[in-house]
C-alpha cells in the first residue's frame, strides 16, 4: 500500500506513531479557538471579480474579524450590483476601471485588495496608494522587478502598507511545516526542500496562457508556490539557482509561456531546494523538508483545503491534527491588524520582489543553462 493510500487514522494506526512524537509535535492540536467579540473593522475594496474573488475571497469576510466588504471595482456593472446585492455593498460604493481614482474620496474603504491578471497589478496598486489607500495585491506581485520596484516606491510615498498575498504564509498548515522544519533538535539541519507544483491547464483563451497578461507560464502562477516553500523553510534567502525547462511549442494552450521548469537552489547553510513547475502535468501539490534525523511533508501544501501534514523522525511516522483555518479571512485580517496597529506585513512588497528577481534569475539559467549567481 503506497503512503498516500492511507487514510490518517490507519495510517497512525499501522504505523504505530509513538506519544512522545505525537506530545512533541500536537500538543496544540485542538486547542479551542474562541472568536474574540465584534470589534473594529476596517473597509475593504475588491479589485477585479473574477474566480478567485468571487469563490474565495468574498466568502472570506464572513469569517474576518477585522476586514468588512464595503466596495467593488469591476468593468461588469450587472456582475457587481449582483454581489453587492449578496454582500451589502452599498451602489454607491461600486467602482469600474476608469472612475477607480474616486475611491481616495471615499471614507468606507481603506485597504484596497487587487484580484486582476498579474501585469495589471501594478497600475492598480500605484493607483489605489494615490487614492491614500493600503493595498493587499495577488501573487505574484506582478510581472517584472521594476514593477514591484514602482509599487513599493508609490506606497511608501503615500504612507500605506503594501502587502502580497501569500496566504499560505498566514494558515496554520504552512505554519506548523515552518516551525518542525526549523526545529533542529527534531529534524536535524535541513538538507533538501522539495516542492512539486503543478496542474494540467485548460482553456487555451484564458489570461494565464497570455504572456503580456501573465508576465510568464507556470513558473509565474503554480511554481511561485514552489519557491516560496523553499525560502520559507529553510528561512535562507538562496545564493544559486539553476534550470531546466521543456514547453512543447506544438501545444495550442504554450505558444507563449512555458509549460514545465524545474529548478534548483543552493542555500547559505548547505541546504539545496528541488522544485518543479508545469502546467501540463497531474496535479502535484507537495513540499517535502528532509533534514539529516527525518522528514515532514504537506501534501496537499498548498491549496485551499484538505492539507495534511506528516513526518518522520526515525523509525516514526505520524500525522499532525490541525485545526484549519480560511487562509483568506486570515490574510486579510492580518493586514487591517498591521493597519489599525501600525505594523509591517508579514508578507510585504518587498518580499514579492524577491520573488519576482528569483523567478526571472530561474528563466535565465534555463535559457543559457548556467546557473545563476544570486
Ligand atoms: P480570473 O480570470 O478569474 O479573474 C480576473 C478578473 O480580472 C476578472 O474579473 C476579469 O474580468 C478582470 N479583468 C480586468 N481586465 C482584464 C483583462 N484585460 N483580461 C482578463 N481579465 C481582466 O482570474 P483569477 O483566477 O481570479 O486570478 C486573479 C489574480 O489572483 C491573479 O493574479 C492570480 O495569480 C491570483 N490568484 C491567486 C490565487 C491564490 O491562491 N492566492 C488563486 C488564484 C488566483
Amino acid at each position: 500500500m503506497s503512503d498516500s493510500s492511507l487514510s490518517r487514522r490507519a495510517f497512525i494506526k499501522q504505523t504505530g506513531a509513538s506519544s512522545v512524537l505525537a506530545g512533541a509535535v500536537a500538543s496544540t492540536s485542538f486547542a479551542q479557538r474562541v472568536p474574540d467579540p465584534p470589534g473594529k473593522k476596517l473597509g475593504w475594496a475588491i479589485v477585479g471579480l473574477g474566480n478567485l474573488a468571487i469563490n474565495q475571497i468574498l466568502p472570506a469576510f464572513a469569517k474576518s474579524e477585522k476586514s468588512k466588504v464595503t466596495a467593488f471595482v469591476s468593468g461588469h456593472r450587472d456582475k457587481a450590483d449582483k454581489l453587492a446585492a449578496r454582500y451589502g455593498v452599498p451602489a454607491k460604493n461600486i467602482y469600474n476601471y476608469q472612475n477607480y481614482d474616486e475611491l481616495k474620496n471615499n471614507p468606507d474603504v481603506d485597504v484596497i485588495y487587487i484580484v486582476l491578471p498579474n501585469s495589471m497589478h501594478a497600475e492598480y496598486t500605484i493607483r489605489g496608494a494615490q487614492a491614500g489607500k493600503h493595498i493587499l495585491t495577488e501573487k505574484p506581485m506582478a510581472s517584472t522587478p521594476k514593477d514591484c520596484e514602482e509599487m513599493i516606491a508609490a506606497c511608501k510615498k503615500a504612507g500605506k502598507k503594501l502587502m502580497v498575498a501569500y496566504r499560505c504564509r498566514y494558515e496554520p498548515f504552512n505554519q506548523n511545516l515552518i516551525k518542525i522544519a526549523q526545529d533542529k533538535e527534531l529534524l536535524g539541519p535541513i538538507r533538501v526542500v522539495v516542492s512539486d507544483h503543478g496542474f494540467n491547464i485548460g482553456d487555451p483563451k484564458q489570461w494565464r496562457l497570455n504572456k503580456a497578461l501573465a508576465g510568464g507560464g507556470s513558473l509565474m502562477d503554480i511554481g511561485l508556490y514552489a519557491l516560496q516553500a523553499t525560502r520559507y523553510c529553510t528561512g535562507e534567502e538562496p545564493t544559486e539557482i539553476s534550470a531546466m525547462e521543456y514547453t512543447d511549442r506544438s501545444d495550442i494552450r504554450f505558444k507563449e509561456v512555458e509549460d514545465m521548469i524545474n529548478f534548483q537552489l543552493r542555500f547559505p547553510s548547505g541546504a539545496l531546494g528541488q522544485c518543479t513547475s508545469s502546467y501540463g502535468y497531474a496535479g502535484q501539490n507537495r513540499i517535502r523538508v528532509i533534514g539529516t534525523k527525518g522528514w515532514v511533508e504537506l501534501e496537499p501544501a498548498t491549496g485551499y483545503t484538505g492539507a495534511r501534514l506528516r513526518m518522520k523522525i526515525g523509525p516514526n511516522l505520524s500525522e499532525r491534527d490541525i485545526r484549519p483555518m480560511d487562509h483568506f479571512a486570515a490574510e486579510m485580517d492580518h493586514l487591517s491588524e498591521c493597519v489599525m496597529d501600525n505594523k509591517e506585513p508579514l508578507t510585504p512588497g518587498e518580499e514579492g520582489l524577491r520573488d519576482l528577481k528569483y523567478m526571472m534569475a530561474i528563466y535565465e539559467a534555463a535559457r543559457t543553462g548556467k546557473t545563476v549567481k544570486v
